[in-house]
């Protein structure tokens, strides 16, 4: 690797699919892995989420580094099965001469540890997290910002249900939120932490958790956004823990975010769906007179954060 591509930061998409993975003529150009996405930046290798899409990215990593060994860093938002269920599938894991870090906060009614571990016990997995061979740091946060080597990272929880934490990833070229799962808080408030407050209450918490949300994503170059129903849809699946397209390009427009890349795409959204999604995103952001650069994350796709150009892989 020279040393120009290593100055590089680079984002690349192994899983976009939200809710289950869907493989399939339907979904060959925007995938049909759940979520997972690579960070190259300062000398880190992140990984954000391990839905299925991170077996790939294990197979790819191997064959890049073939006998040397891999370090990395594995950020995890929330426990939901899209998040987590590709991990037993890793293969860098069962390597011993790999370093593996895992991230993430305690669940409601689970310890982070938890989270990781449980589902590798029998009889959901035939191998235990302590059995792989990869030397395992599972690393409960409980901080808000946080160091990954030169990359700071601040954590945000957000409006999903149980607990649910966004990332803002600060590398050397600008700064990537991530924000896999997460329901417009006009709409609907989750109560993980706490009972579910009085209508009035809750008005005022949303506006609140909203002002600071923004805060934490304001003037982010990428956000990676949930937008997972057309506006239509969102209508009848409110409180189900997702957004839409106008919540996302409200959203990245009221945060002045550079580059909206839409997120967690339903499992029943064939590519055509899609598009047509994409298509309004980017009718919103022209009519709202800004330069607001939209695109739909596609499985296999890479950001190169100097150039800010989205190319397809
Ligand atoms: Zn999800
Ligand atoms: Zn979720």
């Amino acid at each position: 690797m020279s040393s120009a591509s290593e100055s590089l930061v680079r984002l690349k998409f192994w899983g976009t699919r939200g809710s289950i993975a869907v493989p399939g003529p339907e979904t060959l150009r925007y995938g049909g892995n759940t979520t997972c996405i690579e960070v190259r930046a300062d000398g880190e290798i992140i990984v954000l989420d391990a839905g299925s899409g991170i077996r790939p990215l294990g197979v790819a990593l191997q064959k890049e580094f073939q006998s040397r060994p891999i370090r990395l860093s594995l950020l995890i938002t929330h426990a939901h099965w899209d998040h987590i269920q590709g991990f037993p599938f890793f293969k860098p894991a069962y390597d011993s001469q790999n370093e593996i870090r895992v991230l993430g906060f305690d669940g409601a009614g689970a310890t982070f540890r938890e989270i990781m571990t449980e589902p590798m016990k029998s009889p959901f997995f035939p191998i235990t997290m302590r059995e792989l061979s990869a030397r395992m740091d599972i690393h409960k946060l409980t901080e808000m910002k946080f160091s990954l080597g030169k990359v700071d990272v601040h954590a945000a929880f957000v409006n999903h249900p149980g607990v649910c934490a966004g990332y803002r990833i600060f590398t050397s070229a600008g700064s990537v939120a991530f924000l896999p799962d997460h329901e417009p808080y006009e709409f609907f408030l989750h109560s993980a932490r706490g009972k579910q407050p009085s209508p009035e209450r809750a008005k005022e918490i949303a506006a609140d958790e909203q002002t600071a949300l923004l805060q934490f994503l304001r003037g982010s170059d990428v956000l990676i956004v949930d937008s997972q129903y057309t506006d239509q849809e969102y209508k009848t699946h409110i409180g189900w823990g997702h957004g839409s397209i106008s919540s996302a390009v409200t959203l990245a427009l009221e945060a002045e975010i550079q580059t909206l890349l839409l997120f967690h795409h339903d499992p029943s959204h064939n590519d055509e769906m899609v598009d047509t999604m994409v298509e309004s995103a980017r009718e919103l952001a022209m009519n709202s007179g800004t330069h607001l650069e939209v695109a739909g994350a596609q499985q296999g796709s890479e950001i190169v954060l100097e150039a800010k150009k989205i190319a397809a892989a």
